[in-house]
């Protein structure tokens, strides 16, 4: 659903102002399928196709009880039956020649795809492949997976999943990622490659409540998306503890109680928060299982005018605490094993911003954070991850003059911009224990945005 606050696209989708936009060749929005509860995770079957090693472990984990339909054939084709999803295995690639598969598996079915439909891409982590030829093969799936996903249409998305050569046969591993590209849950999320390790996945009771029994931290949680994650972290069965600075205490008080959570007044970047955090979680629960580090800050300025406060203040916010709270946290034994910390940077980290150097520094190292930290949190059997929101509907991008605003929100493939709830339906899936094979990934929640792609 177009945010309440984009006219625009509200316009469109009524039916004489999609009528004018298509007369005079105007940008139509689609409408997105966002996720509702007992609502089919896909508006229709799943084609599942391929030679490799993954296709007969995907129909078992995919046909394993109701929540998919998977077709081996293309049924599609009348406009009754639209595809919900089309999953390939392109793991028996192994040849630049052999790159045909995709062609021939595609090229029939792109006009069966439904509305808000996913392509799903498996392949083999190419550095991890046995030959040069394999190596060459499976890193052009990227500008595969990435062009397809320009040229979908309705709100359809692709994504490129690689998955470790040495995951198991049952590559359970793999399932969560799976269940949120297949899903409403990753309408925003489009052409993001994805690597999946070789664990095997922690088993989770209920995929409807994935989280029950973890403890969560959300910082920032007072207002915008931390609000949202706060929200969908507790739909998903967490106890969320929601911080925020002391001045956003209503604000976050409304969060907490809305939840059934807790709201823990804190400056992420105080000299103590670590240790109130870890004392917090040690005394009132047997430490965190989540902590998403969402607190962030913007101080624009062009470089020949900015001042050391707006430097200094945007890299400790978003930087410096981050970094500091998961070292404190680790250090203190108060985040536990199979736990998942998960970093909020941005697109203006990966392409950078104009007037934004201090926010694209600071976000840039958070996914910096994610590389670094991947291995050594590994040991403990934590992951790290990151969200990178583009465009997203909040009071931060409401602010924006209009002119540019509408250039943010509409160049991307979606055509518009993503809610708060995008962002946090990501969150949520990093912070899945199933999802204990995802380490080290940064996604993008930006609709193909032309920033950065
Ligand atoms: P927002 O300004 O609406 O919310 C940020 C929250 O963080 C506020 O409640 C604020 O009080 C809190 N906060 C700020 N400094 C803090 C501190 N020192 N300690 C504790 N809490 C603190 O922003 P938002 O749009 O919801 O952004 C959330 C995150 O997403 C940020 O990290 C932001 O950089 C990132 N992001 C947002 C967008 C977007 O389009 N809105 C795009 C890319 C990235």
């Amino acid at each position: 659903m177009a945010g309440s606050n984009d006219l625009y696209s509200s316009l469109v989708n009524s039916g004489p102002g999609a009528f004018l936009a298509s007369k005079v060749g105007l940008p139509q929005p689609p409408k997105l399928r966002r996720y509702a509860p007992a609502q089919p995770a896909l508006a229709g079957p799943v084609l599942l196709g391929g030679f490799g090693r993954l296709v007969e472990p995907l129909r078992e984990i995919l046909g394993n009880g109701d929540d998919y339909d998977v077709v081996t054939n293309n049924t599609a084709g009348r406009s009754a039956d639209k595809l919900g999803a089309a999953v390939f295995d392109a793991t028996g690639i192994s040849s630049a020649a052999d790159l045909e598969q995709l062609f021939e598996f595609f090229t029939p079915i792109m006009r069966s795809l439904g509305n808000s439909a996913r392509v799903v891409v498996l392949g083999t982590t190419p550095e991890l492949t046995k030959s040069p030829d394999e190596q060459v093969a499976q890193r052009a799936l990227e500008g595969f997976t990435r062009s397809i996903a320009k040229e979908l249409r309705d709100g359809a998305t692709a994504q490129l999943v690689y998955v470790h050569p040495k995951a198991k046969t049952g590559i359970s591993g793999v399932e969560s990622t799976l269940r949120f590209l297949l899903s409403a849950k990753s309408t925003y999320v489009d052409a993001q490659v994805i690597r999946v390790g070789a664990e095997d996945a922690a088993t989770v009771e209920s995929w409807d409540k994935p989280l029950a029994g973890k403890v969560a931290l959300v910082t920032g949680a007072a207002r915008g998306i931390g609000a949202t994650i706060a929200e969908v972290l507790a739909r998903d069965g967490a106890h969320v503890i929601a911080a925020d600075i002391p001045a956003a205490g209503e604000a976050l008080s409304e969060t907490a109680n809305k939840i059934g959570g807790t709201a823990l007044p804190l400056d992420v970047t105080a000299d103590d928060a670590g240790e109130k955090i870890a004392e917090h979680v040690l005394q009132r629960h047997s430490g965190l299982d989540i902590i998403v580090n969402n607190a962030g800050i913007t101080r624009d300025k062009l470089l020949a005018n900015m001042d050391s406060g707006r430097w200094n203040s945007v890299i400790g916010v978003n930087l410096i605490a981050p970094q500091t709270l998961v070292n404190e946290l680790v250090e203190r034994k108060a985040l536990n094993e199979g736990g998942a910390v998960v970093d909020v940077s941005s697109i203006a980290g990966i392409a950078g911003n104009r007037g934004q150097t201090n926010y694209g520094a600071s976000k840039a190292g958070v996914i910096g954070l994610v590389d670094a930290y991947a291995p050594v949190l590994a040991k403990k059997g934590i992951t790290i991850n990151a969200v990178a929101p583009g465009f997203i509907e909040t009071a931060m991008t409401a602010a924006i003059p209009l002119a540019t605003r509408e250039v943010g929100r509409r160049m991307n493939s979606l055509q518009q911009g993503g809610q708060t709830v995008d962002v946090a339906e990501t969150v949520a899936y990093f912070a899945n224990p199933a999802s204990n094979a995802v380490t080290g990934n940064v996604v993008r929640v930006c609709g193909q945005s032309l920033l950065g792609a």
